[in-house]
């Protein structure tokens, strides 16, 4: 009689540590997850604070004055490039009464002036003459 129920006492001992060491891992398991999803986070977070800050320089200048992409980009540092990938941004949050305003881009051989135009970057040359020498457009918020 001892001699069954032993070994299956034992059975269950080692069935109870097996269970305990795969809880153990489970656990391990999940806060690696955890820490991994965390700091997922924390880049995420990083990126999203990053770039406002680009876009808050943007927004700053503009509302103290009239600025081409050439000159924001000296200013502030930025390539054309990256300018052109905020401003878009920057022109969209601009609620009233406050105005993203563009100072249209034209032409400095006819005159031709580039009023409807919604592209932020330079037109490459005018519809009119077909010439290449543009006033780039300027950007403010008023
Ligand atoms: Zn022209």
């Amino acid at each position: 009689m001892e001699g069954i129920v032993k070994p299956s006492g034992n059975r269950t001992k080692e069935g109870l540590l097996g269970e305990i060491i795969g809880l153990r891992l489970l656990s391990l398991h999940f806060f690696g997850v955890m820490i991994h999803s965390a700091l997922l986070s924390i880049g995420k977070s990083v990126i999203i604070t990053i770039m406002p800050t680009q876009r808050q320089k943007i927004l700053d200048h503009l509302s103290k004055g009239t600025y081409t992409l050439q000159e924001l980009s000296v200013e502030l540092h930025m390539s054309i490039k990256e300018l052109l990938l905020h401003l878009p941004h920057v022109q969209k949050s601009i609620r009233p009464p406050n105005r993203f305003v563009i100072d249209p881009a034209g032409c400095l051989n006819c005159g031709y002036v580039f009023k409807d135009r919604t592209k932020l970057h330079s037109p490459g040359k005018c519809p009119r003459c077909r010439e290449t020498h543009i006033k780039e457009p300027a950007y403010h918020i008023e």
